[in-house]
């Protein structure tokens, strides 16, 4: 290896981009599965109203629930997590072990949610099978909430099988709320509807008790008019995706060092992009140096004191993937942001805003011209980067009708000319596409 490749590497790992890639470290981590090496965990220590449904919610709650082992999801229950968010999508495995963790502790003291993408050709029956099936794979008697999981229209919202079927399961004691998730709509969707129009339109809808949706530092505004109308209309809320840098990583530079390192020619479209790690590398250094960062997790932990500082917020979900990730996130419980931290993320959301694809946003994609999803795809590369879900965000990416970024290599950039936060789409998309394509 190229000795001053090799120190430009090393350089890059240990500084700029390391307080970008907060999330892959951890990902490293060696997962015991079968025992809790710190039985003195720390707990939770603040508890909020879950809107109407009245039931008392720990601010951190656990989701997605797509965790290795069954002890580890105990682990987190013993910590004093009460809220267990859910979904078909995520796997039966899954469900059967939340099933086998929560067989031990009082039903009554969980909050259990599920989500079920409704499509407009769901039947009732095709509702009512799939709340039985959940209930079947958790071995419960019943399901706190279900979630019309991934709403894109407002139209989504008044399927009457939905409604008739979650109404018929309320009756028989099988389910007691119904909720909606959200990102706003998908791309090219006719007619266009941001994440707030769709919630503000289930909040009035009357029949919704609790949503999830996007509310982070850098993407405060949408989110904070929606935690209000939540407040106002007495319904619970759950948050996610509130830390908008998690897992942003060096991987690509390594890419594309290894290219330089076996000699080979680096193609134009590389090139523009390492000008953008080189820009962000510079950023970086000067922002770990002006605030004396002392760990990779600085930003993160900032980043969710910050939405836990909105008590509108109810519980903040967040994706525990092992023993380290209970001793990271659970003693943040009932803290605020300190003033040091204030300064370091408006700091952040200056110098790094534009390495953040706004989830639920999707306003550039009308102007490309070969269509490309380009927020569904930044919004799986988060799953696979800042949320360790690398299998289920590959098949999602597959799923997508388009996702040739070829067509980017040659492109004028019509999406990044449209982008009101000067996100480096082109850069961005390349990580993507390196994540998650896989090479035979
Ligand atoms: S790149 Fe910009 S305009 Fe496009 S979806 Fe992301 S934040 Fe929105
Ligand atoms: S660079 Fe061009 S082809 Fe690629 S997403 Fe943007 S507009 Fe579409």
């Amino acid at each position: 290896m190229n000795p001053k490749t090799s120190n430009r590497r090393a350089f890059l790992k240990s500084s700029s981009l390391g307080i970008l890639g907060a999330t892959l470290v951890n990902n490293n981590e060696i997962v015991d599965n079968q025992t809790n090496p710190d039985p003195g965990l720390p707990g939770i220590k603040t508890f909020r109203k879950l809107g109407r449904t009245g039931f008392r919610v720990s601010d951190i709650g656990c989701g997605p629930a797509v965790i290795p082992h069954e002890n580890v999801l105990k682990a987190i229950l013993d910590a004093g997590v009460n809220f267990i968010d859910s979904a078909i999508a995520y796997g039966e495995k899954n469900e059967i072990m939340i099933g086998h963790a929560i067989k031990d502790y009082d039903r009554e003291s969980l909050f259990i949610s599920s989500k079920y993408r409704v499509r407009e050709d769901t039947t009732k029956e095709d509702v009512v099978t799939q709340i039985r099936g959940i209930l079947g794979r958790m071995k419960t008697d019943y399901l706190d909430c279900l979630q019309m999981h991934m709403v894109s229209s407002s139209k989504e919202l008044k399927n009457e099988a939905f409604h008739e079927a979650t109404g018929q399961l309320k009756s028989e004691g099988r389910l007691r709320y119904i909720g909606v998730s959200c990102h706003g709509s998908n791309w090219f969707q006719d007619p266009e509807e941001s994440m707030e129009d769709i919630l503000s339109n289930a909040i009035e809808d009357g029949r919704f008790d609790l949503l999830l949706l996007v509310y982070n530092f850098v993407q405060q505004d949408m989110g904070k008019r929606i935690l209000e109308k939540c407040r106002k209309y007495d319904l619970g809320t759950t948050l996610m995706k509130t830390d908008p840098f998690g897992g942003f990583s060096h991987s690509f530079m390594d890419q594309y060092e290894q290219l330089q390192d076996k000699g080979d020619v680096i193609p134009g479209y590389l090139e523009h992009i390492h000008h953008k790690i080189l820009e962000l590398q510079k950023m970086a250094k000067s922002f770990i140096e002006e605030h004396k960062l002392e760990d990779n997790d600085a930003i993160n932990r900032a980043a969710i004191r910050f939405v836990l500082s909105n008590e509108d917020a109810h519980s903040t979900l967040i994706t525990f993937r092992n023993y380290s990730d209970i001793n990271k996130y659970i003693h943040l419980s009932g803290t605020k942001l300190t003033d040091r931290e204030v300064a370091l993320l408006e700091h952040c959301r200056q110098y790094l805003g534009s390495y953040y694809c706004r989830h639920a946003c999707g306003l550039c994609e009308p102007f490309c011209p070969e269509k490309i999803p380009i927020n569904t795809i930044m919004r799986y590369n988060h799953y696979f980067m800042a949320q360790d879900r690398q299998k289920y965000a590959i098949e999602k990416f597959y799923g997508l009708p388009q996702r040739n970024i070829d067509h980017c290599r040659n492109c004028e950039g019509f999406c990044e000319n449209n982008c009101p936060y000067g996100v480096s789409i082109r850069y961005l998309l390349s990580v993507a596409e390196r994540n998650l394509t896989i090479n035979v």
